[in-house]
């Protein structure tokens, strides 16, 4: 089968006729073929978006009533989706399955917000003032890999909620679960254009997105690297974007905290999706006089993960993406170690034959660790934990802070004031006070995104839809 892509409510070759393959990261084996757009296919799409909008002042489609039919759709869907996603990205069947639930979840919330403007008496005046919002037109949306369809349903939803029309850009190595479950927008009657997928390279259609003049804002996810180039093309036109980047999300445990809870949040934070999430726990500062306890029990949890296929049962963690994402890791890792630090578990790929065709690396922990070492200072994309002894909490927020990054941070104590002074202190845009973050998917109603080098801008919540609008003050006189 060859997946076309989205454009104009039809799915469509791409205008050179190129395709590629897609492949499964468990076993190396072609999952399916898709065509590969370029920055003619951009421009088609991009166009056609912008005509929709200029249809939908006359016939004012009622949205919020088709993403809530969507929002059943992929529920009934669950498993045709879920099993797609795995297949092309390796996460197990049940992370899978969360992300498609958190999907619908996504499009019935949005479906029924909408963005409020006000009324304002101007002072000394009779006049009164409007503020309105209103769609800001043509949002160009570029997706990573990692949660492929998530993050793709924030970015539909809550720009179609809006008013606005999109164009997406999966990424290149997991753009099939996206275009399947277009057949569902267009079984709801999403009138043609305002929503199309075009699949391609970041280099090429990614920056067709930015560079085009007709899409008025872009909403990336992706690694800082590529953010800051997005930001530099978008720069040129002074276009709105909002960037959701890297993080390397530190997680507290204080001598008070509920060891067992911590432990949880610990491993369930760094290894699920193979520690492939923006807001997995990248970092852990551990109190001294609880180390020894935590440690024990965290390897003793980390040794009954089970690596393999994401479609077996038995399976907790799949493998890494790709095998250039394992040589980051494994990179990382290595360096890490030679730089002084102890392999506690793990820090090699599993020895099981079957295994051999795919991109497998097992959870690792590594002790001892300075804070200029590879694991510390980058975002490990990948099952890769390393642990850093403390005194006490001021020495914990100064490491969790020293970080370019600043997307989330968490703290595990039973004690209100150290609670207060983290959540102060801590330079994240999301603190969790003995919470794990979406532990059932996904918290979609709160903003989320990054302080520092993680991000500009926020998606999710009221503040997400916010993001697709302009605001417009208008003036009436007496
Ligand atoms: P990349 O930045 O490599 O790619 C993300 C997307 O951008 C892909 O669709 C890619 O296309 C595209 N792209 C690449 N180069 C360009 C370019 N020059 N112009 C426009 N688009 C481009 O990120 P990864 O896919 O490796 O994703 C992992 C990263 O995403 C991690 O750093 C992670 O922390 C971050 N992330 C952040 C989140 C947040 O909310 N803050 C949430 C989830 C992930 P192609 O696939 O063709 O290369």
């Amino acid at each position: 089968m060859v997946f076309k892509q989205f454009i104009n409510g039809e799915f469509v070759d791409s205008i050179s006729g190129d395709e590629y393959e897609v492949t499964n990261p468990s076993n190396g084996k072609v999952v399916d073929r898709v065509v590969r757009g370029n920055v003619e296919d951009a421009r088609a799409a991009i166009d056609h978006a912008s005509d929709a909008l200029k249809r939908e002042r006359v016939t004012k489609t009622n949205i919020s009533r088709i993403l809530q039919m969507v929002s059943g759709l992929i529920r009934d869907h669950e498993t045709e989706l879920a099993t797609l996603m795995t297949l092309e990205q390796g996460k197990t069947l049940m992370e899978s399955r969360g992300e498609i639930r958190s999907f619908a979840h996504t499009m019935e919330y949005y479906a029924g917000l909408k963005a409020r403007g006000s009324q304002v008496q101007i002072s000394d005046s009779t006049k009164l003032a409007v503020v309105e919002k209103e769609p800001v037109g043509v949002v160009g949306a570029i997706v990573p890999w990692n949660n492929p369809i998530l993050l793709m349903g924030a970015k539909v939803a809550a720009s179609l909620a809006a008013g606005n029309a999109i164009v997406v850009k999966p990424a290149s190595t997991t753009p099939l679960s996206t275009l399947k479950s277009m057949e569902l927008f267009k079984e709801a009657g999403l009138p043609k254009g305002l929503l199309n997928v075009v699949t391609g390279s970041g280099p090429v259609v990614g920056e067709e997105l930015v560079k085009n003049p007709k899409t008025r804002k872009v909403s990336f996810t992706g690694e800082t690297a590529t953010g800051k180039r997005i930001m530099e093309l978008a720069s040129v036109q002074l276009k709105r974007v909002t960037l959701e980047l890297g993080g390397s999300n530190p997680l507290i445990v204080c001598d008070d905290a509920d060891m067992d809870a911590a432990v949880n949040a610990t491993l369930n934070g760094r290894f699920r999706n193979a520690g492939q999430g923006c807001m997995c726990i990248k970092r852990t500062y551990v109190f001294e006089s609880v180390a020894p306890k935590f440690l024990t029990r965290l390897k003793e949890k980390t040794l009954s993960i089970k690596v393999g296929d994401g479609m077996k049962s038995e399976t907790t963690m799949g493998p890494v993406h790709s095998k250039s994402q394992r040589s980051k890791v494994e990179l990382q890792v290595n360096e890490t170690v030679s730089g002084g630090a102890t392999l506690l578990l793990g820090g090699k790929e599993p020895k099981d034959p079957e295994l051999s065709n795919g991109s497998f690396y097992l959870p690792t922990l590594v002790t001892d660790v300075n804070a200029d070492s590879k694991l510390v200072a980058e975002e490990c994309f990948g099952p890769a934990l390393p642990i850093i002894t403390v005194k006490d909490i001021d020495e914990a927020i100064e490491g969790a802070n020293a970080s370019i990054y600043g997307l989330g941070a968490s703290i595990w104590t039973k004690d209100l004031a150290t609670a207060k002074k983290a959540a102060s202190e801590l330079e994240a845009g999301t603190i969790l006070v003995n919470s794990l973050y979406g532990a059932g998917g996904w918290e979609i109603e709160v903003p989320m995104g990054g302080y520092k080098q993680s991000g500009i801008g926020r998606e999710y919540g009221i503040e997400g839809l916010e993001s697709y609008t302009e605001t417009k003050t208008v003036i009436f006189g007496s």
